[in-house]
């Protein structure tokens, strides 16, 4: 079954799309937890990073120079940012579609809550 964000990336349901090409789109999480949070996400459907495989490989270098890119026209580049990507439950994953959240904009705190 096609996930949100599939129906995100072929337009079934409206974003705030700040990128795409070929190979990943990228678009503002509904729920930001930073003035900059932005969720780059691969237009082949992987469930999680556990089903990641090398022929991936290219596809995930990819999704870091595009947030890059994508980070640098928010203005983020020179104060910081952060890339985070969960998995399963134990890493909080409520999507079952990888995604890279692009975080940024505001001092982020500790990596993670105590
Ligand atoms: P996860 O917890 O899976 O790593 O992150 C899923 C993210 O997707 C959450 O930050 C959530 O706010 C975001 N999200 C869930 N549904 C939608 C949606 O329909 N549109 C957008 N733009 N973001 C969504």
């Amino acid at each position: 079954m096609a996930t949100i964000f599939s129906q995100i990336i072929s337009g079934e349901i409206p974003s705030d799309i700040v990128f795409r090409d070929d190979r990943v789109t990228a678009f503002r999480d509904i729920n930001p937890s930073a003035p900059t949070h932005i969720l780059i996400v691969p237009n082949k459907e992987i469930a999680t990073v556990d089903d990641v495989t090398g022929e991936d490989e290219a596809l995930l270098g990819h999704m870091i120079v595009v947030a890059k890119d994508i980070a640098r026209k928010e203005g983020i580049s020179e104060s910081g940012y952060r890339l985070i990507i969960n998995c399963k439950s134990d890493g909080g994953q409520e999507i079952f579609h990888l995604h890279m959240h692009l975080l940024g904009g505001k001092r982020l705190g500790p990596m993670l809550a105590k």
